[in-house]
C-alpha cells in the first residue's frame, strides 16, 4: 500500500524527534506492506528563513495532496518579536485551518515503567489509558460576534454550536470507543450553558446508533477532579473546544512527560499528526529530546490513516518495551530518585534506535526487550 506522507520537521527539536518517527516507520514498512513516500517540506521558522513565509504555498499544496501530514513543532525565541500573524505558529494555525480537521485526538497513556514520572501517585495513574476527543473548529474560539467595546472596558466572546457540529465529532468519538473499551464520557456544563444542553441532547441521540458503547454525561468541573482522582475510570472523553483544550492538558499529567504525548487531528481533507510538545528551544540541537511522543504520533498515523490497528499496537508495545527495559531520555530522569540502577540515560537517536529494535522483536513475536 502506497502512502504519501508530507513531513514537516519544523523548528527546534522538531527535526530531531520527527527523524526518529520517520525512521521507525521506514524500518517497519516492509513488514506491514507499506510503501511510504515521504515528502519533506518546510514550515514555521525554518520556512520563514528559507521562503519568507511560515506556510509557503508549495508546503500547503503538498500537504493537501498527501494522505497524511506528520509535523514536528514550530517556533523559537528569534521569532518572538514578530507580529502574531508573521510568527512561525501562524503557519501551523493556517495549516490546521486548511486541512479542516474537526476532531482532535489526544491519548494520555501511563506506561507502567514510568508511572513514577507522573506528579500523581503510581497507584492512581497505573493502568490509565484515556483518549480525549476535542471538537476543534467550533465553540468559543471561533464563534461570532467577538471583540471589545469601543472604550476597551469590556470584551465578549460567543459560544455557539450547531447540532451538526456536535453530531459529526460525536460519531467519531463513539466509533473510536468501539475500538477500545466501549465507554464514552461526554463532558459539558449543561446545568448552566445552552450550548451544553444541545451538546447533551445530540450526543444522547447519536448514542442510539452505538448501543454497544456505554455513555455517561459529566460536568466539566467534576470531570477535571475525577481525572486526577480516578483516571482509570475513563476510556474516551468527548468534549467541546475550550473544555477539551483544558482537559487534554490536564490528562497529560498521567503520562509523566510532555515528550511522551501524541496527537492526531482527523475529519478534514487530510489528517494531521503532531506530538503535543513545542519546539523546546532550551534543548534543541543537543540530541537529548524525547522522541517517544513523535514516535507515538507515528503509531496514530498507522491507526487512523493506514487503518492498521496491528501495526499501531505493535509500535505502542515497542515503546512500552523500551521503557520497561530501562531506557530513559533526560526528561524522564528528573530528580535522581526516579533514575534507578536499572535505568539507562539515552540520547534522542539512541532512543529511536531502541524503538526500532524493540519493534523488530515485537514483529518477531519476542515480546521482551532487554538491554544489550
Ligand atoms: P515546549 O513544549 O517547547 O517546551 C516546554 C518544556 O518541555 C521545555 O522545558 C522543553 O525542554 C520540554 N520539552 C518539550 N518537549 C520535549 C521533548 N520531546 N523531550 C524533552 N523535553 C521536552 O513549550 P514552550 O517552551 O512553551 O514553547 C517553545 C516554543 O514552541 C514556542 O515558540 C512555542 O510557541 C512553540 N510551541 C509550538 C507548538 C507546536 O508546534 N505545536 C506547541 C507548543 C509550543
Amino acid at each position: 500500500m502506497k502512502l504519501r506522507i508530507t513531513v514537516l520537521e519544523g523548528d527546534g527539536i522538531g527535526p530531531e524527534v520527527t527523524r526518529e518517527a520517520v525512521s521507525v516507520l521506514t524500518a517497519s514498512a516492509g513488514h506491514y506492506g507499506y510503501d511510504f513516500r515521504f515528502d519533506h517540506r518546510s514550515i514555521g521558522g525554518a520556512a520563514i528563513r528559507e521562503h519568507g513565509s511560515s506556510l509557503p504555498p508549495a508546503t500547503l499544496t503538498a500537504c493537501l495532496e498527501s494522505d497524511a501530514v506528520l509535523l514536528g513543532a514550530v517556533g523559537g525565541p528569534e521569532f518572538d518579536a514578530l507580529p502574531a500573524g508573521q510568527r512561525p505558529e501562524s503557519g501551523l494555525l493556517a495549516l490546521r485551518r486548511a486541512l479542516g480537521g474537526y476532531a482532535n485526538l489526544r491519548p494520555a497513556v501511563c506506561y507502567p515503567a514510568i508511572a513514577d514520572c507522573s506528579p500523581l501517585r503510581r497507584e492512581v495513574v497505573e493502568g490509565a489509558d484515556v483518549l480525549v476527543v476535542r471538537e476543534l473548529l467550533g465553540g468559543l474560539y471561533f464563534s461570532e460576534p467577538r471583540g471589545f467595546n469601543d472604550q476597551r472596558t469590556a470584551a465578549f466572546n460567543t459560544m455557539r454550536y450547531t447540532a451538526e457540529e456536535v453530531e459529526r465529532v460525536a460519531r467519531v468519538a463513539f466509533g473510536l470507543a468501539r475500538t477500545r473499551r466501549r465507554k464514552l464520557t461526554s463532558v459539558d456544563k449543561a446545568n448552566v450553558l445552552e450550548t451544553s444542553q444541545l451538546w447533551r441532547e445530540v450526543v444522547t441521540r447519536v448514542a442510539r446508533d452505538f448501543n454497544d458503547v456505554t455513555l455517561e454525561h459529566i460536568y466539566v468541573d467534576a470531570c477535571a477532579l475525577r481525572l486526577m482522582l480516578r483516571p482509570t475510570s475513563f476510556d474516551v472523553i468527548l468534549t467541546e473546544n475550550l473544555f477539551g483544550d483544558i482537559l487534554s492538558d490536564e490528562a497529560a499529567a498521567l503520562s509523566g512527560s510532555l515528550g511522551m504525548l501524541a496527537s492526531a487531528t482527523i475529519g478534514g481533507q487530510v489528517a494531521l499528526y503532531e506530538p503535543v510538545h513545542g519546539s523546546a528551544p532550551d534543548i534543541a540541537g543537543q540530541n537529548t529530546a524525547n522522541p517517544l511522543g513523535a514516535i507515538a504520533t507515528a503509531a496514530l498515523l498507522l491507526r487512523y490513516t493506514a487503518r492498521n490497528e496491528k501495526a499501531a499496537r505493535d509500535l505502542e508495545t515497542a515503546i512500552g518495551d523500551v521503557l520497561a527495559a530501562g531506557f530513559r531520555t533526560r526528561d524522564l530522569c528528573h530528580g535522581g530518585h526516579r533514575f534507578t540502577p536499572k535505568s539507562f540515560l539515552v540520547s534522542t537517536k539512541e532512543m529511536g534506535a531502541h524503538v526500532r529494535r524493540a519493534l523488530a522483536d515485537v514483529i518477531d513475536q519476542q515480546h521482551t526487550y532487554h538491554a544489550v
